[in-house]
């Protein structure tokens, strides 16, 4: 990518977009594609196909999708399968018709089975059940992937992916019932703290484990993937069989307890935990397997704490008000 080339960040004004955009502009590239949602409504085939033919990006971060949390996942099935699939249906397809020089789709580790052995490697996909609570937003992943796939073998396009595990950070949704666990949390623990409440209810059994990624150093992952030359990303990620998706996380995980006992401390709440196991625990556990980011020259930097520390000053400072 040129500091000029044409860049399309689809969703950018989603967790992962606007992530994207803020390293994109740090980088010093200037000439950014960012239409909003009213603009451009991506699951709308002619208008994404007329965006492509008037705009002609070179380069594509695909952004743009519904997500939520469990309990989003679990309630409305029907959107997370149709819009999902619409949107990358319409990205890739002009992508291509249109010459995109690269494109880079997000992904997620939801992909893997349900009880793939840990921590999970790329060539785990397709090997067995997905977790059924988000199990069409997975399917639609999974498509978006093979599309990539597809379109490199047929096509000869430069389309790869990225699998992140669950990201949190500046710009996440803090919806009550509808958001992942981490901003749910932060969110339950400041309101419990300002009401000097006793104790905060967690969902589940609290023994889930999950890895979390700062939404920042998602972005500077995706932006390595992209930067890559010519011949790493022919060898790494454009020789099929080779998958052409990498996971992107830290390759550390914790259980639901002891992130909420993190979460905790960061907002100085000194109250219980109660554990409703009514709610769902979701998979067991998806810690990824990072060695191949690794081998590709990257890894991540903003640890646990600090993430949540930076991301409870941006909910304070800017949902809080
Ligand atoms: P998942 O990683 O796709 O399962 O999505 P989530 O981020 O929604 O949930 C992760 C885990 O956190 C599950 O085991 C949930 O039961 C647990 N959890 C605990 N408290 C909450 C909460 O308040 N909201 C959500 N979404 N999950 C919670």
């Amino acid at each position: 990518m040129n500091k000029d080339s044409r860049i399309f960040v689809a969703g950018s004004h989603g967790l992962v977009g606007s992530a994207l955009v803020r390293q994109l502009r740090s980088r010093g590239y200037v000439n950014l594609l960012l239409p909003e949602k009213r603009e451009l409504d991506l699951a709308n085939q002619q208008a994404v196909a007329d965006f492509f033919a008037s705009q002609k990006p070179d380069y594509v971060f695909l952004a743009a999708a519904k997500v939520g949390g469990i309990h989003a996942n679990n309630t409305y099935p029907a959107d997370f399968i149709y819009i999902n699939l619409m949107i990358q249906n319409n990205v890739i397809h002009h992508a291509w018709l249109n010459g995109v020089k690269r494109m880079l789709f997000l992904g997620s580790s939801c992909i893997y089975p349900k009880h793939a052995p840990q921590p999970m490697k790329e060539e785990h996909l397709l090997t067995g059940p997905l977790e059924p609570t988000n199990e069409p937003y997975a399917i639609a992943k999974i498509a978006g992937i093979k599309m990539c796939e597809s379109y490199n073998r047929q096509y000869g396009t430069k389309f790869v992916a990225v699998m992140p595990t669950n990201l949190y950070g500046p710009g996440d949704n803090f919806h009550p019932e509808n958001s992942h666990v981490l901003p749910a949390l932060i969110r339950r623990f400041h309101d419990a703290r300002r009401q000097n409440a006793s104790s905060v209810v967690v969902w589940g059994s609290g023994t889930p484990r999950r890895e979390l990624l700062y939404v920042d150093d998602m972005a500077a992952g995706c932006l390595y993937v992209m930067e890559l030359t010519d011949d790493q990303l022919a060898s790494e990620l454009l020789s099929y069989p080779k998958p052409c998706f990498v996971n992107l996380g830290t390759g550390h995980d914790v259980t639901i307890r002891e992130l909420a006992e993190t979460v905790r401390n960061v907002v100085g709440f000194s109250g219980d935990l109660v554990f409703d196991t009514s709610k769902p625990d979701g998979t067991p556990r998806k810690l990824q397997d990072v060695s191949r980011m690794h081998g590709l020259g990257w890894r991540h930097r903003v640890e646990l704490e600090e993430g949540i520390r930076r991301t409870y000053q941006w909910y304070v400072e800017n949902v809080v008000g």
